[in-house]
């Protein structure tokens, strides 16, 4: 008979403090397949539930089942129903299905759902209840994870990425599918040690000075005989549960207090460090300035509207100075204004608007509408190929798109909410951005993976937004120091 492993990919980054909901339509609007669904979808895209797939396929005694693979831009908690739905398409099929030698788990881990703040670790104990502690369950998780005391408790391993911008998810997929396939053929039994290090860490690229000598030690620690994992997590801090924060992984070959004492040297080191995890965000007249004075191109990342943190993607902080300065030459990806686009619609390419345009989430967070005059340069659908090392081969949607001229400036005003960190949303609208004197963009750390070929200088600002990435900036009712 063959061993069969349940695979789940659920995934969800949730900020408590973001104004809509992750509801059955926002998953609907990115990813959602069930059933007999899910692999090929799956097997097009570069995803860590991907890997799994790509390892077992040389195994004629082992057989995948899916579940469900649903993805949604980060946003507030996912509602009861969403959550309710995965939970019960679950248990549907490990009642039909059963039973199962193994689970894969493809989650963020820093999922918030209604009635269950710690999201994946509540998953993983109906998992338990359910399948009992024998099997291995194992999961792969972003490098955002709030990693909680029963996601470890629960789990058999866990691998959060390495990278930020994550460009190893599919690698972080198939380290977790090979330890997931020597602990089928009983070739090892992992032992898992767990940290967490309650530390609210700026939003920090793996590549910075102070992380550099972490990952560095995590990398030696894993070269130790019997060592088969040392890795961490560095949290979510817009989403205020209990246990927010860093924490570190390490699994072993069976040997529990080789993992205790591993994980306790890499723990030791970061809170070494935490003095230098810090952030720095320049003024956005400065950051302008350095764009006015260097030559070729330069990259503005307002981190704080993000939508790939919770974000709504319709601030106008940046497009506001640009008019007030004169200043042109600059490509801005984006302004989310579904209204302004349909206004655009009606007058056709070609035409001029008048427009209230973007600013309309929040009077102080967004910087409020702005009146512009704009000329509909191109209507598009807002769909493109993801072709950078982030999220590869995703079709992502950013539902009806207008190009817009606003005084010597290019505006692209989409329907949805999404993160523009593909350099790719400026070639499928027809816009080199090579030859723009300034790239804006509303991405933290992901964007650099593809607007560095084009842009030397990136400049991180902060200038308010619903995903603000100084944790200082928000208030906390449930997290735990
Ligand atoms: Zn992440």
């Amino acid at each position: 008979m063959k061993k069969k492993i349940l695979t789940v990919q659920f995934r969800h980054e949730t900020n408590t403090f973001a104004p809509k909901p992750a509801d059955m339509q926002a998953f609907r609007c990115n990813r959602f397949f069930v059933g007999e669904e899910v692999f090929p979808n799956v097997r097009k895209m570069r995803t860590e539930l991907t890997a799994c797939l790509d390892l077992f396929d040389t195994r004629e005694d082992v057989e995948l089942v899916p579940t469900v693979a649903l993805y949604a831009t980060p946003c507030g908690p996912v509602t009861e129903e969403v959550y309710d739905f995965v939970t019960r398409q679950i248990l549907t099929v490990i009642r039909k299905e059963g039973p199962f030698a193994g689970v894969f788990l493809d989650i963020h881990g820093a999922m918030v759902a209604e009635g269950h703040p710690d999201g994946e670790g509540d998953l993983m104990e109906l998992l338990r209840r359910e399948l009992g502690w024998e099997i291995p369950i194992v999961a792969s998780l972003d490098l955002h994870a709030n990693v909680t005391e029963k996601m470890a408790r629960c789990a058999s391993a866990l691998f959060p990425y390495n990278t930020y911008p994550h460009v190893d998810m599919y690698e972080t997929g198939m380290a977790v599918a090979k330890l997931l396939e020597k602990t089928l053929d009983g070739k090892m039994q992992p032992a898992m040690a767990y940290r967490r290090i309650p530390f609210l860490q700026p939003l920090l690229s793996h590549e910075s000075e102070a992380l550099r000598p972490l990952y560095e030690l995590a990398e030696k620690l894993s070269q130790t005989p019997g060592v088969v994992s040392v890795r961490f997590a560095h949290g979510f801090f817009p989403a205020d549960i209990e246990e927010m924060g860093m924490s570190v992984m390490v699994i072993t070959e069976g040997n529990a207090s080789l993992a205790e004492k591993t994980a306790d040297t890499l723990a030791d080191a970061i809170r070494e460090r935490i003095p230098l995890l810090t952030a720095e965000y320049m003024d956005l007249d400065s950051a302008l300035d350095i764009a006015l004075r260097e030559e070729g191109t330069v990259t503005l990342a307002d981190a704080s509207d993000n939508p790939g943190a919770g974000g709504m993607g319709d601030t106008t902080h940046i497009l506001k100075r640009l008019l007030e300065r004169g200043i042109t030459g600059a490509a801005i990806a984006i302004i989310l204004d579904p209204e302004s686009v349909k206004a655009c619609i009606a007058a056709g390419e070609g035409s001029l608007v008048q427009l209230q345009l973007g600013g309309w989430s929040d009077p102080v967070y967004s910087g409020g509408p702005l009146g512009v005059t704009a000329k509909v340069v191109k209507l598009t659908d807002g769909k493109f190929l993801q072709t950078g090392p982030v999220q590869h081969g995703v079709i992502v949607d950013f539902g009806d798109t207008a190009v817009l001229e606003i005084a010597g400036n290019l505006v692209l005003v989409t329907s949805l909410s999404r993160q523009p960190f593909d350099i790719e949303i400026f070639y499928s609208h027809g816009i080199d951005p090579a030859k723009q004197k300034i790239l804006v963009t509303k991405s933290s750390i992901h964007y650099r993976a593809t607007f560095c070929k084009v842009s030397k200088t990136m400049i991180p600002l902060a200038l308010g937004g619903y995903a603000s990435p100084i944790p200082g900036n928000y208030t906390y009712k449930n997290w735990k120091q």
